[in-house]
C-alpha cells in the first residue's frame, strides 16, 4: 500500500483534525470506578453525564506511527480533576509523545513496579512517556486541555490494571490549586 505525505490541520482550542479517520468520546458515565469518590461520580453521572474527554486519530494503515490529539474538558468529580482512563501500552516496548497544544494539566505517569511521577502539561511543552509507563493526564485548568500525541500503531492499550487498582498519584483540587496526592497505602 502506497502512503502518501499529508498536512494535518489541529485546531489548538479544541483539538479537531482536519483530516481524521477516527473519533471516540468518554463520558462520564464510561468511567466507572475511575474517581475516588464513586457516590460524586454517580451523582454527576446521573445528572447530566458530561463530556470527559475525546479523541481524534489520523490513522494510515501500513505506517508504523500514528497520530493524534486528545482534548479533556475542564471539570472535578468530587474533587479529582477531569482526566483519561489511563493505560499501559500492551507493547512493553513502545513509548509515546504527547505536545501540549493548550490548556493545563499534568501527566500523571507509574510503571510496572509502582514507581510514579508527573510531567506538567503546558502550551510549548513536549512530553516523554518512556515504554513500560502507564499513562494518564489530568486537565487542571478552567480550559479545555488540548494535546497531540504519536504513538506506534503496533504499541496497543492495556487499560485493564488501571481500571483494577487505579494509579497512585490522584489530582485534587486543593486549597492553593491542583495538588497531587500520593495513594499508596490507602489501600
Ligand atoms: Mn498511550
Amino acid at each position: 500500500m502506497a502512503l502518501f505525505p499529508a498536512e494535518v490541520g489541529v485546531d489548538a482550542a479544541t483539538g479537531a483534525l482536519t483530516a481524521r479517520t477516527g473519533r471516540y468520546e468518554k463520558r462520564l458515565s464510561e468511567m466507572e470506578g475511575l474517581f475516588r469518590d464513586g457516590a460524586a461520580w454517580a451523582r454527576a453521572a446521573e445528572a447530566g453525564d458530561p463530556l470527559v474527554y475525546a479523541v481524534e486519530e489520523y490513522r494510515a494503515e501500513g505506517s508504523d506511527l500514528f497520530f493524534g490529539t486528545t482534548t479533556i474538558e475542564a471539570g472535578e468529580v468530587g474533587g479529582e480533576f477531569f482526566m483519561t482512563r489511563g493505560h499501559f501500552h500492551a507493547r512493553a516496548d513502545r513509548g509515546e509523545v504527547y505536545g501540549t497544544l493548550s490548556g493545563e494539566g499534568l501527566l500523571v505517569l507509574e510503571d510496572r513496579e509502582g514507581r510514579a511521577e508527573t510531567v506538567p502539561m503546558r502550551p510549548g511543552g513536549l512530553a516523554f512517556i518512556p515504554p513500560g509507563w502507564a499513562h494518564r493526564s489530568v486537565n487542571t485548568g478552567a480550559e479545555p486541555l488540548v494535546f497531540t500525541w504519536v504513538c506506534n500503531l503496533d504499541a496497543g492499550h492495556d487499560y485493564g490494571p488501571i481500571r483494577a487498582r487505579g494509579m497512585r498519584l490522584l489530582v485534587v483540587a486543593g486549597a492553593a490549586g491542583a495538588e497531587v496526592v500520593d495513594s499508596k497505602g490507602r489501600g
